[in-house]
């Protein structure tokens, strides 16, 4: 029985390819997931993260985008990927909204994943189309109120970091807006700044260059405190605009399918720690107004809790608010 046990392990450790002493495979990319299109924000963090990763990971990271139904489709591949540390995910505040908003998920976010360690943190804000009459949050209101009904929100679809934030805001300005949804919040500011769509809230890592070039109208941002960064710190929060309680910041983690050895994970997060003290992965984060994680959330079992606790906190929510989809 005993031998048969130890056969069926090397026969699965076969399977997965996953021999930990042998990782990263010589000449095999490891793969980051980013579950939603190109040239978005969370698209941004992977990309710097991937170049930050690469020295101390030894093998080369690429990033393929996964997009759709708000980030879950990505984050569902990577679920079922090897479990050989070769398919990462990179995810954000949609590991924990996503199970509130959707009936049927086709994982569990605590189950099916082994936890990596998080990323940074990042502020949202509510941006307009260059066109929009309003100049400020103020008026904003006024036009929203004078617009009832013909009002649009662009979102990355439902479980997105841009639903979650729109969700909040219509709940808190009391008023009920056309939401547009896309595969990623890059499509979403192309429309923006075209004009088809009005509004969106989206995060700083995707909107501080076209706020500093005037290409969208810049409201406030969706912080507790403003922020410090150039070209955002004049924004203000949405709570000092008025709309009290109003917070809400977009964290990114990264998994690997449950599964995966535990040595396998321990050398990715070691990779991890290091990239997370790299100057220039954490100047090009900072210029876009992201903080990098430098507390325990960076390893993977306060991550796991960090999550637990986000699911605690928006279920009630999200279900409040009456969004499903199915
Ligand atoms: N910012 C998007 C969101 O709303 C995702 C993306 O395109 O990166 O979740």
């Amino acid at each position: 029985m005993k031998q048969l046990f130890t056969l069926s392990l090397l026969a699965l450790a076969a399977l997965t390819g996953a021999n930990a002493a042998d990782f990263p495979v010589k000449d095999k990319p490891i793969t980051i997931v980013v579950p939603f299109t190109a040239g978005g924000p969370t698209d941004r963090v992977a990309r710097d993260l991937a170049e930050a990763l690469r020295k101390p990971l030894g093998a080369n990271v690429v990033v393929e985008n996964v997009a759709g139904a708000g980030g879950t489709i990505g984050a569902n591949k990577v679920a079922k990927a090897p479990q050989d540390g070769h398919t990462v995910l990179l995810h954000h505040i949609g590991m924990a909204t996503s199970p509130a908003l959707y009936r049927k998920m086709p994982y569990n976010t605590l189950e099916d994943f082994e936890f990596l360690g998080m990323v940074n943190d990042v502020p949202m804000t509510l941006i307009g189309r260059p066109t929009l009459p309003a100049n400020t949050f103020k008026e904003l209101q006024a036009w929203i109120e004078q617009n009832k009904g013909k009002v649009n929100l662009g979102n990355a679809g439902l479980g997105a970091a841009s639903h979650l934030c729109g969700l909040l805001f219509q709940d808190a300005i009391k008023t009920d807006m056309t939401t547009v949804p896309y595969k990623g919040t890059a499509p979403a500011m192309n429309d923006l700044m075209g004009g088809q769509i009005d509004l969106l809230c989206d995060q700083s890592t995707n909107t501080t260059s076209q706020i500093e070039g005037k290409t969208v109208k810049a409201f406030a941002v969706t912080t507790a405190k403003r922020l410090t960064t150039p070209a955002l710190k004049n924004l203000p929060t949405l709570q000092e605009s008025g709309l009290k309680g109003f917070e809400v910041t977009i964290w990114h983690g990264l998994y690997a399918p449950k599964g995966t050895p535990a040595e396998v994970t321990a050398k990715i997060n070691k990779a991890l720690k290091a990239a997370l003290k790299d100057p220039e992965f954490i100047k090009k984060q900072q210029a876009l107004g992201a903080v990098i994680v430098t507390d325990k959330r960076s390893d993977p079992a306060e991550h796991k809790k960090f999550v637990a606790a986000e699911i605690a906190k928006w279920g009630p929510i999200i279900q409040a608010a009456g969004v499903y989809a199915d």
